[in-house]
């Protein structure tokens, strides 16, 4: 991998607009939403500059830390997030995110829904689905979709669509076909889906937005 973060950028945008060509999609169909959890401003600086606009982070109180200053240093710049929610921290992540990728809980609705009337923000948000059936991992039951869906819409969340972290170490095409299938079954358009190891197959499979993090800055500590 490059040294220089621009470099990085260009070989991932390289990648995405060749899935884009052969899956015969446009390159603007897909937002990259590059992962900087764990990097300091000075490793997204560069990337800043680049000119990418769209970053993820996991971790609400670091994002505070981060963010603020190179949000207003860079314009137009938006932040996802893309880790787990505590229903405790919603009026935070309302104020500083841009769209929430780990909707996947009722409590975390209601306390959403409290959070954007009491802010004033609407926020997009993914519901974030337990794809390969592990309970260790954040996301609803495939079962609960529908319910969690429902509730969503009642409290005026609004859903882009279904994001998913598939089992790890296997391949991961088959979840995100089934990731796919699911948002269309239930008319959503918006797909979170494929990470540094598999994001040309995601984009492939019907990602709207992928979240990469080690192939632009490197790896986490
Ligand atoms: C860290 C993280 C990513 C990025 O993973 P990489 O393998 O570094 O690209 C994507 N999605 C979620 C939910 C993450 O926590």
């Amino acid at each position: 991998m490059s040294e220089n973060a621009t470099d990085r950028l260009d070989a991932v945008q390289a990648e995405i607009d060749k899935a884009c060509k052969i899956a015969r999609r446009k390159p603007e169909e897909v937002t990259l939403v590059a992962v900087s959890k764990t990097h300091p401003a000075r490793d997204i600086v560069p990337l800043l500059e680049a000119g990418q606009r769209v970053y993820g982070e996991n971790r609400v109180q670091e994002a505070q830390g981060k963010w603020p200053v190179l949000k207003e240093q860079f314009s137009e710049t938006q932040l996802h997030l893309v880790g787990q929610l505590q229903s405790n921290k919603a009026e935070d992540a309302a104020q500083l995110f841009d769209c929430i990728h780990s909707l996947d809980r009722p409590s975390l609705v209601k306390a959403l829904g409290k959070a954007f009337d009491k802010t004033g923000r609407q926020v997009p948000c993914f519901i974030q689905v337990d794809i390969g059936e592990e309970e260790q991992k954040g996301g609803c039951a495939i079962a609960d979709l529908p319910d969690l869906l429902e509730q969503a819409r009642a409290a005026d969340i609004p859903v882009l669509g279904l994001m998913c972290v598939p089992p790890f170490g296997i391949e991961s095409a088959p979840y995100f076909a089934l990731m796919a299938k699911i948002a269309d079954d239930h008319g959503l358009q918006g797909r979170s889906m494929g990470m540094s190891g598999d994001y040309p197959t995601a984009i492939m499979l019907g990602a709207t937005h992928i979240r990469v993090g080690t192939a632009l800055f490197g790896q986490r500590d």
